[in-house]
C-alpha cells in the first residue's frame, strides 16, 4: 500500500506541477466544450472500487481543462487572488500531514503556526497585544465571529449571556450599517438573530463611504459595522472620525476588512487602514490578498477574553492544555490546519515582499485605470487601492462587453450594480499579475469594446 501511495502522490504533484505551469498562457475562462465534458464523471455511484490513480487520473484529465484560471495573472474578478507558490505547497504537505486544528493536543504543528502566524499578523495589522484571533473559513464566517463576540459582551455589560439565555427577552441591540454594507455582513446578523433588517443605515458618498456626520447617536448598546475597503469602489470608511465617536458612546466599532486590512502591509497604503485599529474588531480574508488557497479567513477581536466567552465550548473530552486551543477562539471544531499556509505565505514573502505584492497590486490597477481612461472610457471610481470600475456605455452595452471580455478568454473581468448601473468591475489581488498582464488585458477589453459599441451586437 505504502509504495503505491508514494507513487501516487508523486504522480499528482506532477499532474499539479504541469497545470501551474500552464495557467499563464492558457485562456482565463474554460473552454465550453470542457465544461461539457464535465459529464464525465457524472453516472450512478459507483457499485465497485476505483484504483486512486485512475481517480486521479480522470480528476486531471476531466477536471484541470474545466477549471477557470483565477489562480493567473490576468483573473480580476470577484476580488479572488491566486495561491502563492509557498502557501500551496505547504497546502500540500498540510493535506499530508492531515493534521485536525481543533485542539493543540490534536497537532502541536497546527496550533504553534497559528500562534506564530497571529503574532506576526498582529504586529503587521498594528492590533494591539490584547487581542485574540479565530481562523475562520472567510470573512463571511470572520464577521459572524467578531459580530458574535460584540453581541456576547455587549449583552454581558447589560446583565445578560446570550449563549445561556438566548435572544428571547434579551435587552435591545442596535445595529449600524453603512449603505453599502456588504452582504455578507448582513448574513452574519441575520444567522446571529441581529436581523439583516432590523439595522439602521448610514448613508454614503460617491465612493461608498459612510458618512461620517450622519451618523445617528449611538448608545452603549451599539454595534456599529465599518468598512476598509468598499467591494467595489476599495474605498475607506472615514474610521478616525467614526472611532472617536462610537468610542465615546461605549458603542462596539466592527470592521469587515476583507482585502482593504492587507493596505497596512505597504508602506505606501498603510494609512488608509491605520485609523481602523480603534475598532473593536476586524474581519478579514487571508484567500483574497494574502494570495493563500481557500478556505481561509481571520476574525480578530480587541479583548481576546470576548471572542473567547463567545465562541467557548466545554466537555470532558476537550481537555484544554496550557496554551492557545485554536476552536476557543471559532465557531467549528474540527477544522484543517489553516494556519500552515498562512504561515508559509508570511514566511516566504516576509514583510518586504509582502509589501511589494500589495504595492504592486495597487500600481497595477491605476495602470489598469490609465489605460481604460486613455482610450476614452470612463473610470467610475477613485482607484485608492486595487478596485476598478469601468463603464463603456449604459448598463446594457456594459452587460454584452463584459460578456464578451469573459467569453475571450485573455483575461475575466466581472459585472457589479454601482449607483444604479451595470458596470464592470476589476480586482488586482493576485501575486502572479504582471505588467505585461495589464497591457494584454487592457489590449482585448479596448479590441472588444470597439468592436461591441460599433457591431451593437452581442455575437462574436
Ligand atoms: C469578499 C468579501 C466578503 C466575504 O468574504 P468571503 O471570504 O467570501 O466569505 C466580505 N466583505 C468584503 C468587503 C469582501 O470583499
Amino acid at each position: 500500500m505504502r509504495p503505491e501511495m508514494r507513487e501516487l502522490l508523486v504522480d499528482v504533484a506532477e499532474r499539479a506541477a504541469n497545470f501551474a505551469f500552464a495557467i499563464p498562457e492558457r485562456s482565463v475562462a474554460p473552454a465550453a466544450e470542457d465544461v461539457n465534458r464535465l459529464q464525465v464523471l457524472r453516472g450512478p455511484f459507483p457499485e465497485t472500487p476505483t484504483a486512486p490513480s485512475e481517480v486521479v487520473r480522470l480528476l486531471d484529465e476531466i477536471g484541470s481543462p474545466a477549471t477557470v484560471a483565477s489562480t493567473g495573472g490576468r483573473y480580476f474578478g470577484f476580488v479572488i487572488g491566486g495561491t502563492l507558490p509557498a502557501a500551496l505547497a505547504a497546502n500540500w504537505l498540510a493535506g499530508a500531514w492531515d493534521q485536525n486544528c481543533a485542539l493543540a493536543v490534536m497537532s502541536p504543528v497546527a496550533a504553534t503556526l497559528e500562534e506564530i502566524s497571529l503574532e506576526w499578523l498582529r504586529e503587521l495589522f498594528g492590533l494591539p497585544q490584547s487581542c485574540g484571533a479565530g481562523f475562520v473559513t472567510g470573512a463571511t464566517m470572520a464577521n459572524f465571529t467578531c459580530l458574535a463576540a460584540a453581541r456576547n459582551e455587549l449583552l454581558r455589560r447589560a446583565g445578560w449571556n446570550v449563549e445561556e439565555q438566548g435572544l428571547f427577552g434579551a435587552p435591545e441591540l442596535r445595529v449600524v450599517v453603512g449603505a453599502e454594507v456588504h452582504v455578507s455582513l448582513l448574513k452574519a446578523l441575520a444567522m446571529l438573530g441581529l436581523g439583516r433588517s432590523r439595522v439602521t443605515v448610514v448613508p454614503a458618498d460617491e465612493q461608498g463611504r459612510m458618512r461620517a456626520g450622519a451618523l445617528p447617536r449611538l448608545g452603549e448598546r451599539s454595534i456599529l459595522c465599518i468598512q476598509a475597503g468598499n467591494v467595489n469602489t476599495g474605498a475607506f470608511d472615514p474610521a478616525e472620525e467614526i472611532c472617536r465617536r462610537a468610542r465615546g458612546e461605549g458603542a462596539w466599532v466592527h470592521v469587515d476588512a476583507a482585502f482593504g486590512m492587507w493596505a497596512a502591509a505597504a508602506p505606501t497604503h498603510a494609512h488608509l487602514f491605520r485609523p481602523f485599529v480603534e475598532a473593536d474588531s476586524w474581519a478579514t480574508d487571508c484567500h483574497k490578498w494574502l494570495n493563500v488557497p481557500y478556505d481561509s479567513g481571520l476574525a480578530f477581536v480587541r479583548q481576546a477574553a470576548h471572542l473567547r466567552n463567545a465562541m467557548m465550548v466545554r466537555a470532558g473530552y476537550l481537555q484544554p492544555g496550557a496554551s492557545r486551543e485554536p476552536m476557543y477562539y471559532t465557531p467549528d471544531a474540527s477544522r484543517r490546519a489553516r494556519g500552515v499556509e498562512i504561515w508559509a505565505a508570511l514566511k516566504s514573502l516576509g514583510r518586504t515582499g509582502l509589501a511589494e505584492m500589495i504595492e504592486r497590486d495597487c500600481r497595477l490597477a491605476v495602470r489598469f485605470a490609465e489605460g481604460i481612461a486613455g482610450a476614452g472610457y470612463d473610470v467610475l471610481n477613485e482607484v485608492v487601492l486595487n478596485q476598478v470600475l469601468v463603464s463603456f456605455g449604459d448598463s446594457a452595452l456594459n452587460k454584452r462587453i463584459i460578456a464578451a471580455i469573459q467569453a475571450d478568454g485573455t483575461c475575466w473581468c466581472g459585472g457589479t450594480e454601482w449607483r444604479g448601473k451595470a458596470v464592470m468591475r476589476v480586482s488586482v489581488s493576485c501575486w502572479a499579475t504582471t505588467e505585461k498582464d495589464i497591457d494584454r488585458s487592457l489590449e482585448a477589453i479596448i479590441r472588444i469594446a470597439k468592436n461591441t459599441k460599433s457591431t451593437e451586437s452581442p455575437s462574436f
